[in-house]
């Protein structure tokens, strides 16, 4: 039980971030003073929409540059603060060099952050933000699981440097903040683990995720001809944010916990959108057939590898969201609320130009 105080700063790592910004307006509701981390302070694309949360409440954003790759970089962030919400991790759909883009970040990243909360006496929690991908590499990972679908004790024993290397490092950096919290008592490690992220944008000039990237893909008219039918879970970006804000501050939070609010694919996500969009904009309307994807999947820039085909397309994702919902009483948004206001924050954003 670690009873977070609501006076102290509370750090956030990649506060400029898609998911994390959200959290930062979320803490900033509560009148709480964010230590922001961020690589870059100077650069008003990526700090401005902090500050500009900071109009309608009592709270504060105070900047602070640091980066993962640099060891005691968030040691002075950290100084006075109970609680660590660490979210920084690069996403992205695709990289020519894995190891430098994805694995030695997220991993070195996690044990900086971990080697200074132990070390700065004030910190007593840290919120980790890992994925649904430390737990499955494939959909079919996620049926092919004892209960039939994924739930917390399942890990991803898949993924590679090669192989998903995205999945790889989420998985490596998790299981190392496991293993470092679990040599110390001074503070506690609880995970979010969420699924596919969507929803509208904070900082709608300069979204980097990986998120942007496939809503991209599902707009621009290069899946035109048709969706994989690949299972796939989704949660709502204010709800993460959500999720991430009740594990800090719910003192009986423990372990990991899925974050995902729909079992589902990419069709059906795309069917959403259509009766308001489909005019409008190229959304894929039908399901592109397995083996067209199995021999011509690499045309799509590479992300429809093979043994992604095999393993994923007509084949459904299940993740069992229960014990969020039963002890951090987490409820999530309806899928298409969600991906409209997706829609509706690109369209703000210049990012889609809709036909009139
Ligand atoms: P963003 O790209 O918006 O956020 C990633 C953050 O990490 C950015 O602030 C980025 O900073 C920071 N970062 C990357 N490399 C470094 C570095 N070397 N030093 C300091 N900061 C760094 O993506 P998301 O908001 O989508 O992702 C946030 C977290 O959520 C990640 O851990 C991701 O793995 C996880 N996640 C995301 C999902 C999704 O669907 N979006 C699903 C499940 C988990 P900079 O802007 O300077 O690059």
């Amino acid at each position: 039980m670690t009873k977070i105080k609501n006076n102290k700063p509370v750090l956030v790592t990649g506060a400029n971030g898609y998911i994390a910004s959200w959290i930062v307006k979320k803490l900033l509701q509560k009148n709480l003073t964010i230590h922001a981390c961020v690589r870059g302070v100077k650069n008003k694309n990526k700090t401005q929409h902090l500050l500009d949360l900071t109009k309608n409440n009592k709270g504060k954003v105070i900047l602070f540059e640091t980066d993962l790759l640099e060891e005691g970089s968030y040691d002075k962030a950290m100084t006075g603060c109970e609680l660590v919400f660490h979210t920084a991790s690069p996403f992205k759909m695709k990289t020519k060099n894995p190891k430098k883009d994805f694995i030695e970040p997220a991993l070195k990243g996690t044990k900086n952050i971990l080697k200074s909360a132990t070390k700065i006496k004030s910190v007593k929690r840290v919120v980790l933000t890992s994925s649904c991908a430390a737990m499955y590499a494939d959909a079919i990972d996620t049926i092919k699981t004892p209960k039939k679908k994924l739930t917390e004790d399942v890990w991803n024993t898949k993924a590679t440097e090669k192989y998903q290397p995205y999945s790889y490092s989420k998985t490596i950096a998790e299981k190392e903040a496991w293993e470092i919290s679990k040599k110390q008592k001074k503070w506690d490690l609880v995970v979010i683990n969420p699924s596919l992220v969507f929803g509208p944008s904070i900082n709608t000039k300069n979204n980097t995720s990986g998120t942007m990237e496939i809503l991209e893909m599902m707009t621009n008219g290069s899946m035109k001809i048709g969706a994989p039918k690949s299972g796939v879970g989704v949660v709502d970006v204010r709800d993460v944010a959500e999720a991430h804000i009740k594990a800090g501050f719910t003192p009986s939070a423990k372990g990991r916990y899925i974050t995902s609010a729909h079992n589902t694919d990419f069709l059906e996500i795309s069917r959403l959108l259509i009766p308001k969009y489909g005019n409008k904009i190229p959304l894929p309307k039908k399901a592109i057939p397995k083996w067209f994807l199995f021999l011509f999947g690499s045309m799509f820039d590479k992300v429809f590898s093979r043994s992604f085909v095999l393993n994923n397309v007509n084949i459904p994702f299940n993740a069992d969201n229960s014990k969020i919902k039963k002890e951090l009483n987490m409820k999530f948004k309806p899928i298409k609320k969600t991906m409209e206001d997706s829609i509706e924050s690109l369209i703000k954003s210049g990012l889609i130009i809709i036909k009139k």
